[in-house]
């Protein structure tokens, strides 16, 4: 009897290490550029998918970060708060995130540098990867998008007039994810990040920066869970591609 419960318990071990390399996703970015801003996902049941992560609310009311289990928010002035477990989302993408790989950047790099020293470390680009990048940056370009209201206009025209702030010599962390080209329907190919100040004193989408010291943290993610709105607005929006929208969304 006895060994039969150690074997169940081995079991239930096995699974849930299996289940923290799982990148859950709500929604499609090609549906929250088409205008999707609500969900009827909330934060608490999200929270049972992962403990890190990025996204948004409903109504795109700033740009979300789940950093050790708590949902940040960067709101369309900048501000940074914690959002309630009972607010719902439209879009984001959370995991359980338990470091595989570890890298260090001691001298000031360009983004794209240090996005290409981090892509020569990866065993594969077809996998998924949730990304850490702890330290110091020489600076730092974010935005952040203001709680929109009925009747929606795409995000695409939403950017348009998106907040933008700018950070120098700032402490922080980054976090979101890198997605491979084939993902590029359902997310964004290549990386995602989210950045929060260290003293709360901002962040929000990461559109760009420099590092100065940072630590890099990777947990290699090979499974990949999508979970569909069952919602009207998401069987009625035109999900036929618009790379181009995504690009002016994201960049
Ligand atoms: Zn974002």
């Amino acid at each position: 009897m006895r060994r039969i419960v150690f074997a169940h318990c081995f079991l239930l071990a096995i699974i849930a290490s299996a289940q923290t390399d799982i990148l859950y996703q709500v929604s499609t970015l090609d549906a929250l550029v088409g205008g999707v801003y609500e969900g009827k996902t909330t934060l608490g049941s999200l929270k049972t998918h992962g403990d890190f992560g990025i996204g948004t609310f409903n109504a795109v009311d700033g740009e979300m970060m789940l950093i050790d289990g708590l949902f940040y928010r960067v709101d369309g002035t900048g501000k940074v708060s914690l959002a309630p477990e009972t607010e719902r989302t439209p879009f984001a993408a959370v995991t359980f995130f338990e470091p595989d790989i570890t890298l260090r950047s001691d001298s000031p790099v360009s983004m794209d540098s240090l996005y290409r020293f981090i892509d020569g470390r990866l065993p594969s680009e077809n996998l998924f990867y949730a990304v850490r990048i702890i330290g110091s940056f020489g600076a730092v370009r974010t935005r952040s998008v203001p709680r929109q209201t009925k009747p929606y206009v795409k995000l695409t025209e939403v950017v348009k007039t998106q907040p933008v702030f700018s950070f120098s010599d700032v402490k922080g962390m980054m976090v979101g994810f890198r997605c491979p080209s084939y993902a590029k329907t359902v997310n964004y190919a290549g990386f995602h990040m989210h950045f929060l100040a260290q003293e709360g004193e901002g962040g929000g989408h990461v559109l760009g920066f420099s590092a100065d010291k940072v630590r890099i943290e990777i947990d290699v993610t090979d499974g990949f869970h999508l979970a569909l709105p069952d919602d009207p607005e998401f069987y009625r929006v035109d999900l036929s591609g618009d790379e181009e929208a995504v690009k002016r969304v994201e960049k």
